[in-house]
């Protein structure tokens, strides 16, 4: 376990209004004045301490969150995206030009898997998907043309945990990008301090909190970040994925509070996790015991916050699992919808919705079943009135003993 507190780092990170509210004020402006010629060409040059040039670039809002996301991290620098996919093209666009590869896990959020090997090739980039269980699998996989490695810390549906250090060792032998996204773990696990050279996170999860929105960051180094923005070259300054003031105002106050809710997902996860191993379900939960994962996530993750708020149930059919989650949203447990980290649970089926952009052999090959129902859970105040509503629908389906 490591002790590294991302809460207080983000904590000490005292942000002041104009006017010395509390909080900083939203920016209402897509431009911003100079005072001279000079100074306004210089800043086309790089960036400026306290100057700012156009919103597409940067805008004092949307700094304030950046800076409070590298804390997150502990990366020199971040920057805020329109949403996570913006963050995950944006950086593979950065980084990749025609004829590169890119080696990723292939248990990765759908939308990714669908760029990586739908959009990407559009490009002359080409994507090979291994099973980052295996590291040699990697090794394997890299040849001179590799410029990047890309996987997620907890993977979506199958919540395998990735061996960034082993991982990073590889990237950094062959002098490639490791770039890890880090959705469904904030503050859990710190993949910077593992050897990961980029975070990506899409914030409309667990960083907001509240299904409100849709955001993404990126955290890196300042080189890294600075060559994002460059005015002549950078893919998010070119391409555009700017993220609204408004919401980087009320992300930066969501930010604040993630910590406690980090704590509360991870607990009232691992109640239901051991409660439904105890029925003798099928769980994928990395903060069971029995989890082929435990030892891994023991050893990288923070002191503090838990296991994550993600949990995956085999019920062994589709037919079951859509029952379950037509059952479990009238019985109040939470909302059948995709997206994860809200106040109240949710749940899908990742092989007809989130996954459904992987075939379905491929699905079958890496252990993504039919019969999978994931659970975002969510920060019930009664997560036993939660497992005795679930338990009520299972028994009648026939899932578990009546
Ligand atoms: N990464 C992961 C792990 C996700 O689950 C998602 C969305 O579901 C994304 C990235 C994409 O993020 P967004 O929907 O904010 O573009």
């Amino acid at each position: 376990m490591r002790n590294f507190d991302p809460s207080t780092n983000i904590h000490d990170y005292l942000v002041f209004g104009e006017f010395g509210d509390v909080n900083p004020s939203i920016t209402d402006s897509s431009t911003f004045t100079f005072l001279s010629p000079k100074t306004m060409a210089e800043s086309f040059q790089h960036e400026m301490e306290g100057c700012f040039l156009y919103s597409r670039h940067w805008n004092p809002i949307n700094k304030f969150l950046s800076n409070a996301l590298a804390r997150l991290e502990d990366a020199e620098a971040a920057q805020v995206t329109s949403s996570g996919m913006a963050a995950i093209s944006s950086t593979a666009l950065q980084i990749c030009s025609a004829g590169d590869e890119i080696v990723s896990e292939r248990t990765i959020y759908g939308g990714t898997y669908a760029f990586f090997k739908n959009f990407l090739p559009r490009l002359g980039i080409t994507v090979k998907f291994v099973d980052m269980q295996k590291p040699e699998m990697v090794e394997l996989a890299v040849t001179e043309r590799t410029k990047m490695i890309y996987a997620e810390s907890v993977s979506n549906p199958l919540l395998e945990i990735t061996d960034i250090p082993a991982i990073s060792k590889i990237a950094k032998a062959h002098n490639i990008k490791l770039v890890v996204d880090n959705t469904f773990s904030p503050m859990v696990i710190s993949p910077l301090h593992l050897g990961a050279d980029i975070v990506i996170h899409s914030m409309t999860k667990y960083i907001n909190g509240s299904s409100d929105c849709v955001a993404g960051c990126i955290c890196s180094t300042k080189e890294f970040i600075d060559s994002l923005t460059d005015v002549n070259s950078g893919a998010t300054m070119l391409l555009g994925p700017v993220l609204d003031s408004l919401r980087a105002a009320s992300l930066l106050k969501n930010l604040h509070t993630l910590h406690i809710r980090m704590k509360k997902h991870g607990e009232n996860a691992m109640y239901l996790a051991e409660k439904f191993e105890k029925l003798g379900l099928k769980v994928f939960y990395p903060g069971l015991k029995s989890s082929k994962h435990f030892r891994l996530i023991e050893d990288i993750r923070n002191e503090g916050f838990g296991y994550s708020g993600m949990i995956a149930i085999d019920v062994g059919t589709y037919e079951r699992a859509a029952s379950l989650l037509e059952m479990m949203q009238q019985e109040k447990v939470g909302y059948l919808a995709v997206s994860l980290g809200y106040f109240k649970t949710l749940f899908s089926s990742p092989g007809h919705s989130t996954s459904s952009e992987i075939p379905e052999d491929e699905q079958q090959e890496m252990g993504l079943s039919e019969g999978l129902v994931r659970f975002s859970i969510g920060l019930d105040g009664d997560i036993k009135l939660a497992y005795e509503r679930i338990t009520k629908c299972m028994k009648k389906i026939g899932i578990i003993q009546a």
